[in-house]
């Protein structure tokens, strides 16, 4: 079985357990070859709904909680968006293939900050073999912080857990209307993972479901 049957018999499974149900997420999830963003060790495991081993103690998600944060954000074509823990740099190309799809009249961007440089470097190496450089800035450093030089954001999303619901840096970078989705919680407890809406001044949280992702480490984070 080829690469591309596998792809579409997990979207079919995520499908049927209604976790893929936007037609844009799910022709993202068909075209972005998750294998391309694996370990050597790791690709015959691709398409299976499991998060995977990447490196320096890092995973890549499983494939339904990347298909369902994309749903929460809603990303459309044309915006501009935030990722805070780029490991694999799958999650940023589908991102990417929602937000700058091929031959867009109107490609927005994703900025994904990356505190292990060794990450960051193979992560932007496999956006640009599967072309998703020219969509994808990979930026090394603290994502507690955000990226202020792009800010504001019309949607950021968060791969690690935090401490607190948003670091407060991430909430300023958030445009009015601007949609975030974090998890956050206790390491040893779990977490859950929550949708943070802007209104003006405001923020309306919606917790969404529990969740156990490796933690968020930074300034605004976990302590390393
Ligand atoms: N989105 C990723 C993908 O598609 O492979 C998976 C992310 S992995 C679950 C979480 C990532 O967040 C790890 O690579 C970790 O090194 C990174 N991370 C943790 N704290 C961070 C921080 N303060 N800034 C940037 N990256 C961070």
């Amino acid at each position: 079985m080829d690469y591309e049957e596998k792809r579409i018999g997990l979207v079919e499974n995520l499908t049927k357990r209604a976790i893929l149900t936007k037609p844009s997420v799910i022709k993202a999830m068909l075209k972005v070859p998750r294998h391309e963003f694996l370990p050597k060790g790791a690709i015959e495991s691709a398409y299976i709904d499991s998060p995977l081993s990447i490196g320096m103690g890092q995973t890549i998600s499983a494939p339904h909680m990347n298909a369902m944060m994309c749903e929460l954000l809603d990303l459309t074509e044309g915006e501009k968006v935030l990722e805070i823990g780029t490991g694999s740099g799958y999650h940023a190309a589908l991102c990417a293939e929602l937000v700058a799809p091929k031959h867009s009249k109107n490609p927005g961007h994703v900025y994904t900050i990356e505190r292990h440089q060794e990450l960051a470097n193979e992560a932007e190496e496999s956006l640009i073999n599967t072309g998703y450089g020219d969509a994808v800035t990979v930026i090394r450093g603290d994502g507690t912080l955000g990226y202020p030089e792009e800010a504001p954001y019309d949607k950021i999303l968060v791969t690690a857990s935090s401490p607190k619901k948003v670091p407060p840096p991430l909430k300023e970078q958030l445009r009015d209307q601007g949609i975030l989705c974090i998890p956050a919680g206790s390491i040893e407890w779990g977490q859950d993972l929550y949708i943070v809406s802007k209104i003006g001044k405001k923020f309306e949280y919606k917790k969404i479901t529990g969740v156990r992702f490796v933690p968020l480490i930074g300034e605004w984070g976990f302590p390393e």
